[in-house]
């Protein structure tokens, strides 16, 4: 179902106390206002999903996992499965993050069955797409976001689909403080539904949450968030201070 969704992704930072701070910053960041329709997500370092889940848990938002294993159990030394999420209390799990992809060699087809294993285990998935700089300079930016999302996708039936949530973040954007303009935002994110339509159906595609990510900060938000097709936000080092975060949430 389509919502609106900020999500915050810590990528690997933060002490355990360092985190404990964040999570209660937050917290009372949240308590002094916040929007009634938009569900925000905190995605910590695994390790501290347990904790994340308590403090989320009493105040009206959600955790989820950075990334997970394509194996259900086993002898895959320093991996971390679904169910391990889950039985954390997490809801949500960033998967396909250009991270991953450049530095992990992970691929459509792993991603593809990482999203399997988190949809097995009712965790929701939110699928990274984006492309690199080179690829928008010579004009095949909609070419490869297409293929992504088909090759990690289209082998869902539709109600597994319907749970996915899709983040486009154009890598070029990711971490550089160059923002995609409100108007690429939009082209993508209408192009994406496009895409979505043609495997799914209009409805189901209509009916997804699709977020930006790449340097979205406070200040920028807004103009990003006002876009039809933009349904919120993935944010990285702008959710690593408490208040950035929250006055992301409070963009709509
Ligand atoms: C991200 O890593 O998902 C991200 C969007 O990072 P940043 O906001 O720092 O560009």
């Amino acid at each position: 179902m389509k919502k609106k969704i900020v999500a915050g992704n810590w990528k690997m930072n933060k002490t355990f106390k360092e985190a404990e701070d964040l999570l209660f910053g937050i917290a009372d960041a949240l308590i002094s206002g916040r929007p009634d329709d938009v569900e925000v997500v905190v995605c910590p370092p695994a390790l501290y999903l347990e904790l994340a889940t308590d403090v989320a848990t009493e105040h009206d938002f959600s955790c989820g996992a950075q990334n997970l294993s394509e194996h259900e159990a086993g002898a895959y030394t320093g991996e971390i499965s679904a169910a391990m999420i889950r039985s954390t209390g997490a809801a949500y799990v960033i998967l396909g993050h250009s991270e991953r992809r450049t530095y992990y060699g992970e691929h459509d087809q792993l991603i593809g069955k990482k999203i399997l294993q988190a949809l097995r285990h009712e965790l929701i998935p939110i699928y990274c797409c984006g492309e690199v700089l080179e690829e928008r300079e010579a004009g095949r930016h909609f070419q490869v976001v297409e293929k992504q999302i088909s090759d990690a996708l289209s082998g869902l039936d539709a109600d597994a689909f319907s749970k996915v949530v899709i983040a486009y973040e154009p890598v070029w954007a990711i971490g550089t403080g160059r923002t995609a303009s409100p108007e690429q935002a939009q082209e993508m994110h209408a192009f994406i539904r496009k895409v979505l339509a043609s495997h799914f159906g209009e409805h189901a595609a209509n009916d997804t949450t699709i977020l930006y990510g790449g340097s979205c900060n406070a200040a920028n938000a807004r103009e990003l968030f006002a876009n039809p097709d933009v349904d919120g936000g993935l944010i990285g080092g702008a959710s690593l201070k408490a208040e950035d975060f929250v006055k992301i949430v409070n963009s709509f």
